[in-house]
């Protein structure tokens, strides 16, 4: 019997990585776990989501590192350009607002 609150895998395929976040209500959490307690094939799928996110957050943190990196710079840059300027005022600021 296949009630109205019931999940579907579709659903709970898009609402898993809110699911591990704990991003969802405790309402639609119990619909998730119930879902989870018929169907072993998402079990095996929320199993493998766990590991991409697990793998996928420590290849997240790596690609912020280059790019943070690059906005320090750019802030070391802007510093460094502010104090030329004021040495030498031979270029205007760049104002792109
Ligand atoms: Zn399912």
């Amino acid at each position: 019997m296949l009630a109205v609150d019931d999940l579907s895998c579709r659903e709970f395929v898009a609402l898993v990585t809110d699911y591990l976040e704990g991003a969802l209500s405790d309402r639609l959490r119990a619909r998730f776990d119930r879902h989870l307690a018929e169907c072993p094939h998402c079990v095996t799928y929320l199993e493998q989501m766990r590991d991409i996110i697990v793998v996928a957050g420590r290849l997240a943190e790596e690609d912020l590192s280059e790019p943070a990196r690059e906005a320090l710079l750019e802030a070391f840059r802007a510093w460094k350009a502010d104090e030329i300027s004021e040495r030498s005022a031979n270029e205007p600021p760049e104002d792109t607002g």
